[in-house]
């Protein structure tokens, strides 16, 4: 399908149009060590696409550095990745970085380019990622910025903005290389109060009317329970209970689980 008649973002999946339900990330054995820290021990994780899952657990328990190793910003000392049927670790540098384009991530500081226009923060990597002729990917970067509430802000640097406007373009930037997966590391923690919900309902959005796969970190244990299909109960580096939010939220089995929930709620 031609870049400007293909939809802004795929539509849910469905097992008619075949992306449901299959696989998409495979984690296997992965290890991860910091120092003598053992951050992630052998852990094993599978996500199918299509799917909402929620990472929760205490500071430390090795949530954030799952979606790191996603985005290859650090890399496993053990243990293999897969991302829809190709590997991301190991792998040679530019399969690497191939498999590594399917996946997007909003960070809890907006990581925006301080210095470019907020046009420019979202046509940039499609342009120089992507290949994408200037014209396509400003029409793309404007759909998105309309999408995301802030179609007026186009020319504005990112620091001219309000933390959640800043995670609203953070969020078109990270859409507009049409990821199938995208991470989301406590992407609310550096907003105001105020302005968390309205980041929320976009994501609940976009959750909703995509068939994005969403891979979250969140203290927010009501957005968590909305939008999520499975909630993975961490505990230094393994993964202690998994299950649908309403038996992890509503009766866990774990008394881990039921200790961390308690500390949040
Ligand atoms: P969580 O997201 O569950 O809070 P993280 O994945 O951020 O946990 O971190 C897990 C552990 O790894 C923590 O003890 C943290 O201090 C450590 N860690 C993370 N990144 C680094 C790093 N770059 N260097 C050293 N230690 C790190």
């Amino acid at each position: 399908m031609p870049a400007d008649t293909a939809p802004l973002i795929p539509k849910p999946a469905t097992a008619a149009n075949g992306s449901a339900g299959r696989e998409l990330i495979r984690l296997e054995q992965v290890t991860k060590r910091f120092g003598d820290t053992t951050v992630l021990d052998r852990l094993d994780l599978s996500v199918d696409a299509g799917r909402h899952v929620t990472l929760i657990g205490p500071s430390g328990s090795g949530k954030t550095t799952i979606l790191r190793l996603l985005m290859t910003l650090t890399k496993p000392d053990e243990g293999t990745i897969t991302v829809d049927g190709r590997r991301l670790f190991p792998a040679p540098e530019k399969q690497c970085r191939e498999v590594r384009k399917k996946i997007g991530m909003v960070f809890q500081q907006f990581n925006l380019f301080p210095n470019m226009t907020v046009l420019r923060n979202v046509t940039e990597a499609p342009r120089t990622v992507l290949g994408l002729s200037r014209d396509e990917a400003e029409a793309r970067a404007r759909e998105l910025l309309d999408l995301v509430g802030l179609a007026d802000k186009c020319d504005m640097r990112p620091t001219r903005l309000s933390g959640g406007q800043q995670q609203r373009v953070a969020i078109a930037r990270a859409l507009a290389m049409r990821p199938r997966v995208l991470l989301l590391d406590e992407v609310t923690s550096a907003l105001d109060p105020e302005l968390v919900a309205g980041v929320l309902d976009l994501l609940r959005d976009i959750a909703r009317s995509t068939d994005i796969t969403l891979l979250c970190v969140t203290h927010e244990m009501g957005f968590a329970r909305d939008i999520s299909d499975q909630v993975l109960m961490f505990d230094a580096g393994r993964i202690i209970e998994s299950g649908p939010p309403e038996k992890l939220f509503g009766d866990p089995d774990h008394e881990r689980t039921r200790e961390f929930l308690s500390s949040v709620l």
